[in-house]
């Protein structure tokens, strides 16, 4: 949904110096890297600049900390508000790389146009994610599996209750380290009563309320022993969108299926990129409508191979089972060269850099 983007340097450079508030006592040494929690550590520093005026201010890293804003900021109210989510990587040298961060910001502006925010600057999104990640760099694990993930995130700052757009904004970005993501198979089912989102919505757009609103459908699917929905579209509740805040692919056949991109879809990086490696591979992939009876038939027919999400959390989770309509229906193991596993190390490789980065998706940090 958002357009494509110039090629990516691989190194970032410093074109801008951001004043640097540096934190007094680290909180590092509390840090228990084996026990991390997904988004409740977070490193050292953060980012924060001001949109005031129609221009964005000067950026600042500042510690880690709560803030002051005003309780009648739009976000807070009416969810003027747009977030990301992206990984840095740290090699056995001890170099940082960040995993297709352009297409992040591509999207958070894409984002921003759909909820009537500013763009970001490339350099203050850009400069700003390199420099906060080079002074919390010991805050990005290297052990397997783990990383630093990272949440950009811009919100409505005038205090001020009419409905309409903000002429104040904050972007932030704020950072976790995060160990090994354990893929349990998901149970999921189909969801044909709520949306989380319908053609002509906002559903491509990572913007706060698209969260929200699935959160109680969610918890219904959970009190029955679901890990999460696959939700399917508005009006016909037939064809599948995602899978939780994940995307969803299907192998039917030796062949890659996924939902095609619309306005009710995000547009996952994880999804792209998982989309290129099985066209490098020859596999053949389809980017279509897949109704749930479709999926049901392969299922019986034995042509259902594997289901999983896909998304920068989990990367690939692998889906166990399949609810409809008050059936399970329990998907095969899938073999060690399952297309899943494959793509899901072929990814490892190339963030830890033991694989060549043939697309150069990597964005290097400068130490
Ligand atoms: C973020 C997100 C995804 C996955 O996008 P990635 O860029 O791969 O992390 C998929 N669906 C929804 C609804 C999301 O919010």
């Amino acid at each position: 949904m958002f357009p494509s983007f110039s090629p990516t340097p691989l190194l970032m450079i410093d074109t801008l110096t951001i004043p640097t508030q540096r934190t007094t006592a680290s909180r590092l040494p509390e840090v228990d890297f084996d026990q991390l929690e997904f988004g409740k550590t977070f490193a050292d520093h953060m980012l924060v600049v001001d949109y005031q005026n129609g221009e964005w201010q000067e950026p600042q890293i500042v510690p880690y900390g709560d803030m002051t804003v005003s309780p009648a900021n739009s976000a807070l109210h009416y969810g003027q508000a747009i977030f990301e989510g992206m990984k840095a990587y740290k090699n056995q040298d001890g170099e940082i790389f960040i995993f297709r961060p352009q297409d992040n910001l591509s999207r958070l502006n894409a984002s921003a146009e759909r909820m009537c925010m500013p763009a970001v600057p490339e350099e203050i999104f850009m400069q700003g994610l390199s420099q906060l990640i080079r002074l919390d760099a010991e805050w990005v694990p290297n052990f397997t599996g783990s990383a630093l993930y990272i949440r950009p995130f811009m919100f409505a700052t005038d205090g001020m209750l009419g409905v309409r757009p903000s002429d104040s904004y904050r972007f932030m970005i704020i950072t976790c380290p995060v160990g090994l993501y354990y893929n349990k198979p998901l149970r999921v089912r189909f969801e044909e009563k709520y949306v989380r989102s319908a053609e002509g919505g906002a559903g491509f757009a990572k913007n706060a309320g698209n969260y929200g609103a699935a959160m109680y459908p969610t918890k219904l699917a959970q009190e029955e022993g679901y890990n999460q929905l696959i939700w399917t579209d508005a009006s016909e509740h037939k064809y599948v969108e995602e899978s939780g805040t994940m995307n969803a692919m299907f192998v039917i056949d030796g062949r890659l299926i996924t939902p095609a991109l619309s306005t009710s879809i995000l547009d996952g990086i994880t999804r792209r990129s998982v989309l290129q490696l099985a066209h490098d591979w020859g596999m053949p992939v389809e980017e279509r409508k897949v109704s749930a009876l479709e999926i049901l038939a392969a299922h019986a027919a034995g042509t259902l191979q594997e289901a999983f999400g896909v998304g920068t959390a989990a990367t690939i989770a692998p889906i166990s089972v399949i609810g409809y309509q008050g059936e399970d229906f329990t998907l095969p193991t899938a073999p060690a060269d399952a297309f899943s596993h494959r793509v899901t190390a072929a990814l490892a490789a190339i963030r830890s850099g033991e694989a060549t980065d043939t697309h150069g998706w990597m964005v290097r940090v400068q130490s």
